[in-house]
């Protein structure tokens, strides 16, 4: 990985595009062809929106592969026409057959959802979508006091986020028509930044 040191952020993307033209698209030249004729991706990936957690590059995914839908705190909104629509999308055009769920570490959306920053007016509406997860960690563990059981009640927020949200997608009513009529794996999946490494959550 190399860091682009131009700095124009608009003008490193599109010194990053001619890069990805030589090196990437001319090469596989006869891939891209065959992806114009349609999308078939079998993954639908739910994802946090935050730019150091890119689906395709940490798992190794290329174009065609993952249907995405990202947003602050990988959260599945029961009343959300945009989450809605990429949902129905995925399930009744492109008949993905996983969904995936993917938090987390060091999330942004989880750290304003313990702290409770009323400055974010609209972030902190959104994220009512999760609080029942952090409510479900305070009965579990006391008041953390140290630098580490701070970030250890994050991550533990983090994972029941993850939870959390699995159950609002298992009782989307897209979901559920779906489940009746033909297989569909759901999956619940964490991203550390310390070391790179995707894990089942259980
Ligand atoms: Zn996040």
């Amino acid at each position: 990985m190399t860091e682009n040191t131009s700095p124009d952020p608009i003008e490193r993307m599109f010194l990053g595009n001619a890069v990805f033209r030589e090196t990437d698209f001319l090469p596989n030249l006869p891939y891209w062809r065959k992806i114009v004729l349609g999308q078939q991706p079998k993954i639908l990936w739910i994802g946090c929106s935050d730019s150091r957690v890119n689906p395709e590059r940490i798992t190794g995914s290329i174009p065609g592969e993952l249907f995405v839908q990202r947003n602050i705190g990988n959260i599945v909104p029961l009343q959300d026409w945009n989450f809605t629509t990429v949902l129905e999308f995925a399930l009744m055009k492109l008949k993905v057959e996983h969904i995936i769920i993917c938090g987390h570490s060091d999330c942004g959306a989880i750290k304003a959802l313990d702290n409770e920053e009323d400055s974010d007016y609209y972030i902190s509406i959104w994220l009512n979508n999760a609080k029942e997860a952090k409510e479900r960690v305070d009965v579990k563990i006391k008041k953390p006091e140290t630098p580490e059981e701070i970030r250890e009640r994050y991550r533990l927020i983090e994972l029941e986020n993850i939870r959390l949200q699995m159950e609002h997608l298992k009782a989307h009513p897209l979901v559920k028509k779906t489940i009746k009529e033909r297989p569909l794996f759901l999956h619940t999946l964490y991203f550390d930044l310390l070391n790179g490494r995707l894990t089942h959550v259980d």
